[in-house]
């Protein structure tokens, strides 16, 4: 069974078809600059590269070249051989606490909550009628991101604000990253087994971190958007909400204006005036940039106050699972994590550790927590997610 697993973004599609009996990727690729001049799209196909540059004036084109490229590649032979469509999906408001099949009312509900993800979610209501026009017949499912976060108790998702902004207008944690935190929990239930406390870093990008008792989130780092908790690439995280009218009142900014800095301006490159990159971070280090080592630093700081919390919260914790580009790929930034969660007992096997991108322990045998390197694969989680509830309807 074939299935494909689409991430839209305002401008951007994404793309993976999966062959379902192995979880093999047949194709993937990513259209750019949609809606505006100069677009391009490259797939990976058998090994090798293939760009194209095309104006792409919608999603529905690019959805159009998708599929003629399926076909004009032989990666099928037509539409029908798609069996479904599965859509990530970024923000589900209160409303969604698992995947769906996609109806008019869930296309309806994406749009609704269009204000707490503004970028994202209508271009994820276009991509979804774009779909419907080619594969008018096909299932869609929707995976939303915000769904795994849906198990936090009250006591974890609100905010000590006036308690009328959460019924008025539903401001609460909502969580992101929640398919890849599903994802690292479900496999390590596959290869350590059931009831395990996790807790997931996904430090990518963008980066959040969640205690996981069982399967279930008990609580995440980022918000009511994600905008908060641990230093990103360009994002602050949190920060005391008062220099927001400060820095308004001292530079003649909008509100707009600040969230802009805070969002595009801060994290990484806002400390080392260098770069977002964790790579050019390093770089940067290496070659005795003070304020690169100044913005590690700080980004291990705030990674390891949110271990520390959820370690508490968790009260006994079996793993700490790193995932991601930066989770994933820097060796650095895990030992320099672990090394200052010693006063836990935990331990890093620093051999073990020179590793990317690969299932791995990397804590020692004596460490009081198992710590691993744990890929990860959203776009699979979405295509699994897409084939269940297909074979289940
Ligand atoms: P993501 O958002 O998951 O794609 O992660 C992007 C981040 O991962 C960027 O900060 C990259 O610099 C970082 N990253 C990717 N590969 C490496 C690597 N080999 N070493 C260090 N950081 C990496």
């Amino acid at each position: 069974m074939k299935i494909i697993s689409i991430n839209a973004g305002s401008s951007s599609l994404k793309f993976s078809l999966f062959d379902m009996s192995t979880e093999e990727v047949l194709i993937s690729g990513v259209f750019e600059r949609i809606g505006i001049e100069n677009g391009v799209y490259t797939l990976k196909y058998k090994g090798e590269k293939i760009k194209v540059e095309q104006d792409l004036d919608s999603h529905l084109t690019a959805v159009k070249i998708l599929l003629e490229k399926l076909i004009e590649l032989q990666v099928i032979s037509n539409l029908e051989e798609i069996e479904g469509v599965g859509h990530r999906l970024v923000h589900g408001g209160d409303k969604y606490s698992e995947s769906v099949m996609i109806t008019d009312e869930v296309v309806d509900d994406i749009i609704k909550f269009s204000d707490f993800a503004p970028l994202h979610n209508p271009a994820n209501a276009l991509c979804i009628k774009a779909f419907k026009e080619v594969l008018p017949k096909t299932p869609m499912v929707g995976v939303f991101d915000t769904a795994f976060h849906q198990t936090m108790e009250k006591e974890r998702f609100l905010y000590p604000v006036p308690y009328s902004w959460y019924e008025d207008y539903h401001i609460r944690k909502y969580g992101a990253h929640g398919t890849s935190h599903r994802f690292i929990a479900e496999t390590l239930k596959e290869e350590l087994g059931d009831k395990l406390n996790i807790i997931s870093c996904h430090l990518g990008n963008g980066g959040s971190i969640t205690a996981i008792r069982d399967g279930k989130c008990v609580d995440t780092s980022m918000g009511f958007t994600p905008h908060a908790g641990i230093i990103m690439g360009t994002r602050s995280g949190d920060i005391d909400v008062s220099i927001v009218p400060y820095i308004m009142e001292k530079e003649g900014k909008s509100a707009g204006e600040i969230m802009d800095d805070l969002n595009k301006k801060s994290g990484f490159l806002g400390i080392s005036g260098v770069s977002s990159d964790s790579r050019d971070i390093e770089d940067g280090i290496k070659n005795g940039n003070e304020r690169c080592a100044l913005a590690q630093d700080m980004y291990v700081n705030s990674i390891v106050k949110y271990i520390a919390q959820y370690y508490v919260l968790l009260g006994h914790v079996d793993v700490i699972a790193f995932t991601a580009g930066i989770g994933e790929n820097s060796p650095e930034t895990r030992a320099k994590v672990i090394e200052k969660l010693a006063c836990l007992g935990i331990k890093i096997d620093l051999e073990a550790n020179n590793v990317r991108g690969k299932f791995t322990k990397i804590s020692t045998k004596d460490s009081k927590v198992a710590v691993y390197v744990v890929p990860t694969n959203e776009e699979l989680m979405i295509a699994r997610d897409t084939l269940n509830i297909i074979n289940n309807r």
